[in-house]
């Protein structure tokens, strides 16, 4: 056993948040935590090491990445049983697009005591940070590397009465933010970039003003977008005849029309009527 365990510190599993960028908004909560553990749990022990290492804590690190098998969760599970067992990621909250779902469900179905010490998370900070509606939003964690993917994706949210939150990152943006421009159209979206890091940055547009812009200056470091709720668009923004030509390319004029109806409100009949004399 440790002889640097805080028996103040129940066994259990303790979720800790850690900073996205600016080491200040660790709290103090986590930092008790991270000291008063047996054990931490970390995607990365050099990342953590580096946070640990700044806040003058020693700790024995145990690797737990997207890639550990059921044998490194049943040996965490067994000793948070017994002692107390932090699970931190590189950045941020775990299990928000991180690892540590498994190991959560695991340990609650065993009776392992699980607590949550609270802290930073990229998507709330965009979101907070967005100007957009903020009272009701989905999280929808990465969009789909590839093309056709990515476009289902974002059609299946597309009607979804709420702001979306995506993570992304800079390589991608300009592919993202073309699928938004073509599923989600006439919608604002908030490139927030560098969240709580010396070049922060959240700017706001429509997404071809966006792309223009990120072609012009491409981007670098972490990157989150907020897209609008629906409902908010201008009809002017709308090209409902180009919408459906593109729909027609893969689909049925009932498909079309369903697709199109979706992404703009318009009425289906109407635009399944527009659809047969555009096909
Ligand atoms: N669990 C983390 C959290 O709670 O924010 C997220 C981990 S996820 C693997 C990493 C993604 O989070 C990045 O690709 C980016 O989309 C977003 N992210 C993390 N830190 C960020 C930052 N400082 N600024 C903007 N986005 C960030």
């Amino acid at each position: 056993m440790n002889s640097a365990v805080d028996l103040s510190f129940p066994p259990g599993l303790y979720i800790v948040a850690t900073p996205i960028g600016n080491l200040g908004d660790i709290t103090l909560r986590a930092v008790e935590i991270l000291r008063g553990v047996a054990a931490v749990a970390c995607e990365d022990t050099r990342v953590t090491g580096k946070l640990l290492h700044h806040l003058g804590i020693k700790q024995r690190l145990i690797r737990y990445d997207d890639h550990a098998g059921e044998e490194t969760r049943d040996y965490l599970l067994r000793l948070a049983m017994e002692q107390p067992l932090a699970l931190v990621s590189d950045a941020g909250t775990p299990l928000i697009s991180d690892p540590g779902y498994r190991l959560v469900r695991a340990a609650r179905k065993q009776g392992i005591a699980v607590t949550s010490a609270p802290g930073p998370s990229a998507a709330i900070v965009a979101l907070t940070l967005s100007g957009l509606p903020s009272d009701r939003f989905l999280f929808a964690g990465f969009l789909p590397a590839k093309d056709k993917a990515r476009g289902d994706a974002l059609a299946e949210l597309a009607s979804v009465p709420a702001t979306l939150v995506f993570y992304e990152t800079a390589p991608r943006l300009l592919d993202s933010l073309a699928a938004i421009a073509a599923k989600l159209p006439g919608r604002e979206v908030a490139v927030a970039r560098e969240l709580t890091k010396r070049f922060e940055e959240c700017r706001s547009g429509a997404p071809e003003a966006l792309t223009e812009h990120y072609a012009a200056h491409p981007p670098k470091g972490e990157i989150v977008l907020v897209v609008a709720p629906p409902g908010r668009e201008t009809a002017a923004q709308f090209d409902v005849d180009a919408l459906l030509r593109a729909e027609l390319a893969a689909a049925k004029p009932s498909q079309a029309a369903a697709a199109v109806a979706r992404l703009t409100g318009g009425d289906r009949k109407a635009l399944y009527a527009r659809a047969l004399e555009l096909k």
